[in-house]
């Protein structure tokens, strides 16, 4: 696996060249994150607390972390002092737990809220309807240790482009009005995470502006 060469490929095939690349490097060896890290990427993403908590103190110390996958509101803790980004906040309980911990610590803590936009039932996220609920509580205007940038989303996982591409559209949309909503002052809906290896190019298009991508980098995971 040459993940010098892979990373030189993805970065060729960018539709957006502006576009932040994270690479999900779940699964994989410590010798597979320094080589990256020679190549030059900054942003790793992993989807669990025990990993990314074993591997933060064996990478150099300007190495960002993503939080990409689900993440348990009793372990928001292990991963607070340390965290980049947390992609994958997909309920307002959880919210509220990265709130505590960040004023624990005295750290703002950011995240991106998750949309559900798959087809797949098990897939994590808000709807709109639980966003609205969020929006509409009085508990989230005295959130003060979280800065939400923006929104991340998962595709359904289908061979089918067109709908890969209306799921995303779908939530560019959504981004796009929440930009023109009146939020408290600690969201700055900047960064829309929407795109993996098989669908980077798709969510380009659609305007995400930050993609998550693994296995076209480190090669399949077992
Ligand atoms: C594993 C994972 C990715 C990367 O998947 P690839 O298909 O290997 O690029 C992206 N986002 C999330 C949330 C993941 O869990």
């Amino acid at each position: 696996m040459n993940i010098k060469a892979n990373l030189e490929f993805v970065k060729k095939s960018f539709v957006n060249p502006e576009c932040k690349l994270i690479a999900v490097s779940k699964t994989k060896p410590l010798e597979d994150l320094r080589e990256a890290y020679k190549a030059g990427i900054r942003d790793f993403g992993e989807n669990k607390v025990q990993e990314i908590q074993a591997k933060q103190p064996e990478m150099p110390v300007d190495t960002r972390w993503h939080m990409i996958g689900h993440l348990q509101s009793n372990k928001v803790k292990y991963i607070a002092p340390f965290v980049h980004l947390i992609h994958g906040v997909d309920s307002f309980k959880l919210l509220q737990e990265i709130n505590k911990h960040g004023k624990k610590i005295d750290r703002q803590l950011s995240v991106l809220i998750q949309m559900h936009i798959a087809e797949e039932e098990s897939k994590f996220g808000f709807d709109q309807a639980e966003l609205e609920e969020m929006f509409a509580s009085k508990e989230f205007y005295e959130l003060t240790h979280v800065k939400i940038q923006g929104l991340m989303g998962m595709a359904t996982f289908t061979d089918k482009q067109d709908q890969i591409r209306k799921e995303f559209r779908g939530l560019r949309q959504l981004f796009d009005n929440l930009k023109n909503r009146n939020l408290p002052e600690f969201v700055d809906m900047k960064e829309l995470s929407m795109g993996m290896s098989g669908d980077y190019q798709i969510a380009q298009e659609e305007g995400s502006t930050m993609v998550r991508i693994g296995s076209a980098i480190f090669g399949s995971r077992n």
